[in-house]
């Protein structure tokens, strides 16, 4: 590799770790996002410009076509849609090592000898491996996001015997097929596990359901990440390698953390069959619900001191985002004390709320994370649950039964009054029922978020 080419991958590698030094905080992610976007220009510059690339009307083409499909699918995709894009996009990488692999296997050029054949196939046997794992796991996340298919988990008899033994067959495969020399039972191996990777990851995706599926998300956006080092080492291209690791280790970091944020451990996640007895929760009797009225709700509002607004999928949905914001701006300026509580998985990607919320110029300094403001609760005379549900979900804490039992939630019930605005007594994206809806201190105002912020915003 020459020497400028070299310098050029070193210089995109820096941008891209400022630019995720940049994500982590809401005030310097708009600047981490364009240090991403310097590192990339530069990243293909190089890459088009090197000695390696001469088929410029091919590489243009398929650049020019993808460009136009991805701005048009970007222009298009409403926020709420964000994950199932993610999740594609997670698919394409990991198609990208399935076929980068196979391409190296099948490239005429392959001819090495000794340690450095051995490393060769190893590394082709992997980024395949991992690529096609994400390529199905991404699929059936999409799926699964998209509501095509059940979120519930899929819990086949002995399934992590299953999962166990398509590595472990695998992994046997990869002894035998790494010191060979492309034999035709070689081809046959590379082939089969191509197709043990690819049940091993639809089925791995398949068997996590309910709320689990925000670390799924992060965990295939850490795979996307191995699969694109893979094809790094598989290429000999450095800033592949350090792209992929970045994502791979990033994504990883991630899902510890919202593991932990949720109150389950990695393995646990990662072996599914969560949320698979949810029927039990939907069965039980709750009572009645009361039902308030706009005039009512609003009334409340004009006597409380302290507010405390709970957003979830449905604040998105509704883009009711902007009308809450300029709620939350008259609430504040007749003297009350507006705060907005973060559930680290509301929404459907971590941070959906907080991104909906700084568009909408809501302060960052009132937006809370769950732990800063969930002891806050008794001394709030109102809180506003704005198209939440699972994240506000007392039997998380209470029922051990429940199959959501151990999520840390937004403790709303302590506050003296609750409004919960949602469209019907439906449940969220688990799927189980909410006694939060029975309680005496809540009440639901009924209707889309959006038309109903809009008439609290004129009766305030
Ligand atoms: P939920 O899916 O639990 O609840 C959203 C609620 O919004 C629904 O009950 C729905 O009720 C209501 N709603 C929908 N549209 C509207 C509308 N137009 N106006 C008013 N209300 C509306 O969302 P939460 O944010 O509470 O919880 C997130 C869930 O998603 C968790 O289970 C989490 O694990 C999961 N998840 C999170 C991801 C992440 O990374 N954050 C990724 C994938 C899943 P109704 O139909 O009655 O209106």
């Amino acid at each position: 590799m020459s020497t400028m080419l070299s310098m050029a991958y070193l210089l995109a590698g820096v941008f891209f770790i400022l630019s995720l030094g940049g994500l982590s905080s809401q005030e310097k992610a708009r600047r981490g996002n364009v240090y991403g976007i310097a590192g990339m220009i530069i990243a293909i510059v190089a890459t088009v410009a090197s000695a390696a690339v001469e088929a410029y009307t091919l590489l243009i083409s398929a650049m020019v076509v993808g460009a136009v499909i991805g701005l048009w699918l970007a222009h298009r995709v409403e926020m709420t849609a964000m994950p199932q894009l993610v999740a594609m996009l997670h698919s394409f990488v990991g198609l990208a090592a399935v076929m980068i692999g196979w391409g190296a296997y099948l490239d005429p050029r392959n001819h090495l000898e000794g340690a450095e054949k051995i490393i060769h196939n190893t590394e082709i046997y992997l980024g395949i491996f991992i690529g096609a794992v994400t390529l199905t796991g991404s699929w059936v996340a999409y799926g699964k996001l998209q509501g095509v298919i059940s979120s519930k988990p899929l819990t086949l008899p002995f399934r992590n015997g299953l999962n166990a033994l398509a590595i472990l067959v695998s992994l046997a495969m990869l002894v035998m097929f790494a010191p060979g020399d492309h034999s035709a039972s070689d081809l046959t191996m590379l082939t089969i596990m191509t197709v043990i990777a690819l049940l091993l990851g639809g089925h791995l995706v398949a068997a996590i359901g309910g709320a689990d599926m925000p670390v799924v998300i992060s965990m295939l956006n850490s795979y996307s990440g191995w699969a694109a080092a893979a094809t790094g080492f598989m290429l000999g291209n450095d800033l592949l390698i350090i792209t992929g690791a970045l994502v791979g280790s990033s994504g990883a970091i991630l899902s510890y953390i919202m593991c932990r944020a949720m109150n389950r451990s990695f393995i646990s996640v990662i072996l599914g069959g969560f949320g698979a007895e949810s029927a039990t929760a939907d069965d039980e009797e709750y009572g009645e619900a009361t039902s308030a009225s706009h005039d009512d709700v609003a009334q409340w509002l004009k006597d409380a001191d302290n507010i405390i607004i709970a957003p979830g999928f449905g604040m998105a949905v509704a883009h009711a985002q902007q009308a809450v914001a300029e709620m939350t701006d008259k609430l504040r300026k007749a003297g009350k004390n507006v705060r907005f509580a973060i559930h680290p998985v509301a929404g459907r990607l971590p941070g959906h709320m907080n991104v909906l919320l700084a568009e909408a110029n809501v302060p960052y300094d009132i937006v809370l994370e769950m732990d800063e403001i969930n002891d806050d609760f008794p001394d709030t005379d109102v809180v506003l649950v704005i198209g939440a549900n699972d994240i506000v979900n007392p039997d998380a804490k209470e029922k051990p039964g429940s199959p959501i039992a151990g999520m840390p939630v937004l403790e709303v019930w302590e506050a003296k009054q609750v409004v919960i605005l949602k469209r019907s007594m439906a449940t969220g994206y688990a799927g189980v029922a909410n006694p939060l809806f029975f309680r005496d201190n809540s009440a639901m105002l009924f209707g889309d978020a959006k038309e109903s912020v809009q008439q609290l915003v004129s009766k305030v």
